[in-house]
């Protein structure tokens, strides 16, 4: 399918990578709106991408070796144990996993998207109006344009899924991921290629290094855990938000803080607990699942699609490989109705699965967790097994293998 215009709602990884997925598809006239207009490189998380789905996006052209990284080999499962410092571990498992940080992998991503694409900041797009042949998409100053075929990459609040697919929303798993990072990496264990994972009575903290962008490193953490009842809180987290740096409550930081100081080896409590609060954030846990990924002209790619929880640690893989399945599509229809429909095909039962087990994962890892410190090396392996055996080629821990698809 050659010629035609094109726009991408949402200019982030998932929005990047469809972006360059259309033109190397043979879109004519691609636009990539974004509502921030601040640069997104600035959103500085790390991101977690398994080494053997990084083989297979590099060969399909989507991420590159030049992407600052730092390798991670092994993960460490450990509990508080009295005043041990690191605690005891109770379970290790291979992690392939290379780590990225989240604005250095966008910033990547969007020197890929060629010239030729017009890459807008700063415009909002507040309608989504299909007809029998394209979209007409408003923007939030008032004006509008109509584009053959508009592309969903505007993250779980998706404007365009409420127009394709009106009330599916993301639905609020129960718990929040706090984040967090810190300089604090001058002594990390295994010389840093460890992942580590805190556990407690209902929840974990995954904690990595990420590269700084300046050749340096800095420590990555995401504390999962119910939040406490408190007033004001929980419509804020019903309604899928997150709260941004310096706008949690002095309430639900401080639950946070306690529970590291009581549950956290002391060694990883300090550094939790180091990390400045005004910069720590959240980011309330949800699912989220669609009928279809496309509708008439209209198609979804990465969050806006499907919302997998973070412990399968595949999110950005998901949104990298939607634009790979767009662009087979794109090379190989010869309508817009066939590679809408060919795009569907792929990844629709990929983001089911990958909502499946990621759901089973939280199960296990939050809602409702294990006594950890009965737990050794064989009991950790069962409980990990029980969690992955419904799996399928399709889900997958860090994403499903393209290969053979
Ligand atoms: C706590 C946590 C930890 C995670 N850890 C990992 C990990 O280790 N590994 C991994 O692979 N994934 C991880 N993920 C998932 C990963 O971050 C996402 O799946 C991935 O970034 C896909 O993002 P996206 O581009 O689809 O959406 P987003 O990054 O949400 O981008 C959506 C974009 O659309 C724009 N937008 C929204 N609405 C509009 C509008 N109306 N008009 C114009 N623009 C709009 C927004 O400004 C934004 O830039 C994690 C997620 C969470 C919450």
């Amino acid at each position: 399918m050659r010629g035609g215009s094109v726009a991408v709602v949402g200019g982030s990884i998932a929005g990047c990578a469809a972006a360059l997925a259309a033109s190397r598809g043979g879109a004519e006239r691609i636009t990539v709106l974004e509502r921030a207009d601040a640069r997104l490189r600035d959103r500085g998380v790390g991101i977690a991408l398994h080494s053997d789905r990084y083989d297979e996006l590099r060969d399909a052209g989507y991420v590159a070796p030049e992407m600052p990284w730092a390798p991670l080999t092994r993960r460490v499962w450990s509990v508080r144990d009295g005043e041990a410092d690191h605690g005891r571990a109770i379970g290790e498992q291979p992690f392939p996993f290379r780590a990225y940080s989240w604005g250095s992998l966008w910033s990547e991503l969007r020197r890929r998207v060629p010239e030729r694409v017009s890459y807008r900041s700063g415009a909002v797009v507040t309608g989504v109006e299909p007809d029998a042949e394209g979209v007409t998409l408003r923007l939030a100053d008032g004006h509008q344009e109509r584009f053959d075929v508009v592309i969903g990459a505007d993250g779980y609040r998706s404007v365009v899924r409420e127009a394709m697919f009106p009330g599916a929303d993301a639905s609020y798993a129960g718990y929040v991921g706090w984040r967090g990072t810190s300089p604090d990496v001058a002594d990390l264990p295994a010389d840093g290629n460890d992942a580590h994972n805190i556990v407690f009575p209902g929840g974990h903290c995954m904690i990595y290094r990420i590269p700084d962008g300046a050749g340096g490193h800095r420590l990555n953490w995401v504390l999962y855990t119910a939040p406490p009842q408190v007033d004001g809180l929980h419509p804020d987290l019903r309604t899928p938000t997150s709260l941004p740096p310096g706008r949690l409550n002095s309430e639900l930081t401080g639950h946070l803080r306690a529970l590291v100081a009581e549950h956290f080896p002391p060694y990883w409590a300090a550094r939790v607990l180091r990390t400045p609060a005004e910069t720590t954030f959240i980011q309330p846990i949800y699912d989220l699942e669609v009928p279809h990924y496309t509708s008439g002209r209209m198609a979804l790619v990465g969050d806006a699609a499907s919302v997998a929880r973070p412990h399968i640690g595949g999110g950005s893989v998901k949104a990298l490989q939607d634009a790979t399945a767009l662009e087979a599509a794109w090379v190989a229809g010869d309508s817009w109705e066939e590679v809408l429909a060919n795009y569907d095909a792929r990844r629709g039962p990929v983001g089911a699965a990958m909502v499946a087990l990621a759901r089973r994962m939280g199960d296990a890892q939050v809602e409702n967790t294990p006594d950890w410190s009965a737990m050794d090396q064989a009991a950790f392996d069962g409980w990990w097994q029980e969690q992955n055996s419904g799996s399928d080629r399709r889900s997958g821990f860090g994403g499903h293998s393209m290969k053979g698809r």
